[in-house]
């Protein structure tokens, strides 16, 4: 057979050749939306690579992007890897100090930036020591980029020709990088490879995974800095599905309004964007979703309730997937077999998912001695395969790496069928007396009281059992619950011992950049005595 490489140009040349009808479209705020064909895209890749080359950006050169979910991005999405320099996606949510600190380690040379986000890039500049150039892409005041050459895309573009004499490239050579967005430590490295993309997208693609094809609209919500928009950019463009971006518009009456007037049929987000779509759904009666056949739901467990009420309500259904930006991400998805009862299915549903055919997990004990998949012994999962991470950026973490899996510092158990549930974070588990309690159990039986809107559990130390749970709720506007009552709905869905005798009523869960429950945070506000516990 030929040996042809696996590249993100052979991506980008079907997309733009084949496939150079389709369209990606952009909400452009107050109901109104552009669109390109893949066409106009290729041309646009074209220009930037041109424009990039005459900035000085060499082979393995960081080109680091700031941007949400649009266009612009998706033509850095391609012609950064294809010219053969390295797109560094920068997660605009996080602290300044945490950008400049990423930025830096990956010795970004080129930041592309949106204008709407300058106010947020502005006090980063002045940290960062590698970065020479901000394109700005958009309209908007950017006098607050001080530091650095300014130059606003449309300009710089619009000088360029379309045509971009692609170089070869080696297909293990790094395409992009994402770091991991720190819920349990500092944010470290994960370099991706043109063929590690190209396998995941590829993979993406297939009818037991989320089965795009040339049919569908996709609209991904997860931002295209946190692991790549699940790679479903690159999956779309492959299948030659046309594409849908929120931009900046992701709330939850901006996206019904974009779903209903774009019909997109695949989705991708975490469960909080979902919840609150719900919840916007439920205040204003008469939306119609059903154009979604399939959304992709992970990043956090995906509550059972929340995946009944898309799919009795509205006919949409939510399938989990599980990953990590380690594993590009995508790895388990969770579609149920035929041939058995719906309450099972629902348990499979429930479940992180299955392996995607390349990759390979198991669960380990603390000596790291492989366990059965018999669905009851529980440990850490471990992973491998050839979208999964060998290393971290500079070799961090090296540890992890030892046994040749990635250690993903999840713990849970595998059923024989393979399906993986999860039942908690390493750093988050909750030893009671010795034995674990699983704060995703408790949070997925609890979102499912009508009056809770959200809840998280934690550890926090127990002078008789060493640690406890804590529920931290929050209620829906108007309703009520107490304590006892709550506590009383969990008691036949859980064993006793697990029942939760510590709670807390706030405004608002803390959240990660990426819309995690920030359980760091949460230990540390109880320890600091921040929330008024009742004790039952
Ligand atoms: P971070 O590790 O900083 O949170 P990632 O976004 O890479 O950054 O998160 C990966 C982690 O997210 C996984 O290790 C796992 O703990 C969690 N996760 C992802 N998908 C799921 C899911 N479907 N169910 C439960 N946890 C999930």
């Amino acid at each position: 057979m030929q040996n042809w490489p696996l590249t993100i140009t052979a991506i980008l040349q079907h997309a733009c050749g084949v496939n150079g009808d389709r369209t990606v479209t952009t909400a452009d705020g107050d109901s109104r939306y552009r669109t390109i064909s893949y066409r106009e895209l290729g041309a646009q890749a074209g220009r930037l690579a041109h424009a990039l080359r005459g900035l000085g950006a060499e082979r393995d050169d960081r080109v680091g992007t700031f941007m949400w979910n649009n266009t612009e991005h998706l033509v850095a999405y391609l012609a950064v890897p294809a010219m053969g320099a390295v797109l560094h996606t920068l997660n605009i949510r996080l602290s300044p100090e945490q950008i400049a600190y990423i930025a830096n380690e990956a010795e970004d040379r080129i930041i592309i930036a949106d204008a709407s986000v300058a106010g947020l890039l502005a006090p980063v500049l002045p940290l960062l020591q590698t970065v020479h150039t901000v394109i700005v892409v958009g309209d908007g005041d950017v006098s607050a980029l001080t530091g650095v050459t300014v130059l606003r895309a449309d300009e710089l573009l619009s000088a360029q020709p379309t045509e971009y004499e692609w170089p070869e490239i080696d297909e293990n050579s790094a395409a992009a990088m994402c770091y991991t967005s720190g819920t349990t430590g500092n944010p470290k490295g994960v370099v991706y490879s043109h063929r590690s993309s190209y396998l995941h997208a590829l993979s993406t693609c297939t009818a037991n995974a989320l089965d795009v094809s040339c049919g569908d609209t996709v609209l991904p919500i997860v931002p295209m800095f946190h692991a790549n928009a699940w790679g479903l950019p690159y999956a779309a463009l492959m299948a030659g599905a046309n594409l849908v971006m929120p931009d900046r518009f992701m709330d939850g009456t901006s996206l019904i309004d974009l779903i209903e007037s774009q019909r997109p049929t695949v989705a991708g987000a975490v469960p909080t964007i979902w919840n609150d779509v719900m919840h916007c759904l439920e205040k204003s009666p008469g939306h119609d979703i059903s154009s979604l056949r399939l959304v992709a739901c992970g990043g956090s467990a995906v509550p059972l309730s929340l995946m009944r009420t898309f799919q009795e309500r509205y006919g949409v259904c939510i399938q989990q997937a599980w990953g990590m930006t380690e594993t590009s991400p995508l790895a388990t998805v969770a579609k149920p077999l035929p041939g058995v009862t719906e309450e099972r299915q629902w348990q499979m549903r429930v479940s992180q998912g299955r392996p995607m055919c390349g990759v390979e997990v198991r669960v380990v004990d603390d000596e790291g001695h492989p366990l059965p998949n018999d669905d009851v012994a529980v440990g850490e999962l471990e992973i491998r395969g050839p979208w999964i991470t060998g290393a971290y950026y500079l070799g961090r973490d090296a540890e992890k790496f030892d046994s040749g899996w990635l250690r993903t510092g999840d713990v849970g158990r595998i059923d024989p069928q393979g399906y993986v549930t999860l039942t908690d974070r390493a750093k988050d588990v909750i030893k009671s007396g010795g034995e674990w309690i699983s704060s995703v159990e408790l949070e997925n039986h609890l979102i499912a009281h009508p009056a809770v809107l959200e809840a998280a559990v934690v550890g926090v130390p127990d002078e008789r059992w060493q640690e406890r749970p804590l529920a931290v709720v929050v209620l829906h506007d108007g309703a009520l619950a107490e304590p006892a009552e709550l506590r009383e709905f969990l008691a036949d869905k859980v064993v006793r011992w697990w029942l939760p005798e510590r709670w807390t009523f706030v405004a608002q869960v803390p959240r990660t950049s990426v819309g995690k429950y920030d359980k760091k945070t949460i230990r540390a506000r109880h320890a600091d005595g921040a929330y008024e516990v009742v004790f039952l």
